[in-house]
């Protein structure tokens, strides 16, 4: 497993600083944020160092997003949530503030629970054409 000796979360995946622990195996580790936006907002993580989404390769990935519905599932059953966001803040500016990868699962229970993430369509900026040539720009980089 690669690490970084000055990342907070491998430093937690290797027990030098303590977690509340939900769920661990040979590839992932699952603790509560310590910052609870709701109660049971988890954090999921890969062992392996990589710092966020963009880094990911797709073993890391697989693995990784394998174990999101069964942990999703358990604080459903914990808590039975309204609902649930699941999320990767991706670069300082969409909110990352720990650069190793992590999955939150923020179980939702009424509006005023503390999330907030609001967001305003444009849905009519956009012809077919530009919609087309939209997808197209990104494609041709996969
Ligand atoms: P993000 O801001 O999306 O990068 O998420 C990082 C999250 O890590 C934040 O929500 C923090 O509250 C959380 N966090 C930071 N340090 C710890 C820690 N020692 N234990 C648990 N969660 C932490
Ligand atoms: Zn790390």
């Amino acid at each position: 497993m690669t690490h970084d000796t000055n990342c907070i979360f491998c430093k937690i995946i290797n027990g030098e600083i303590p977690s509340a622990k939900v769920y661990e195996d040979e590839a992932v580790y699952a603790f509560l944020d310590i910052s609870q936006v709701t109660k049971g907002h988890t954090l999921i993580v890969p062992k392996t160092h990589v710092k966020n989404i963009y880094e990911t390769k797709e073993e890391v990935a697989s693995t990784l997003f394998a174990r999101v519905p069964k942990v999703a599932r358990a604080i459903e059953k914990a808590f039975n949530p309204a609902g649930m966001n699941v999320l990767s803040n991706t670069g300082e500016f969409a909110g990352q503030s720990v650069f190793h990868l992590h999955i939150h699962l923020i179980p939702r229970y009424d509006e005023s629970d503390g999330y907030n993430a609001k967001w305003v369509t444009h849905n009519d900026d956009y012809t077919n054409e530009e919609r087309q040539a939209i997808a197209e720009a990104i494609s041709v980089n996969i």
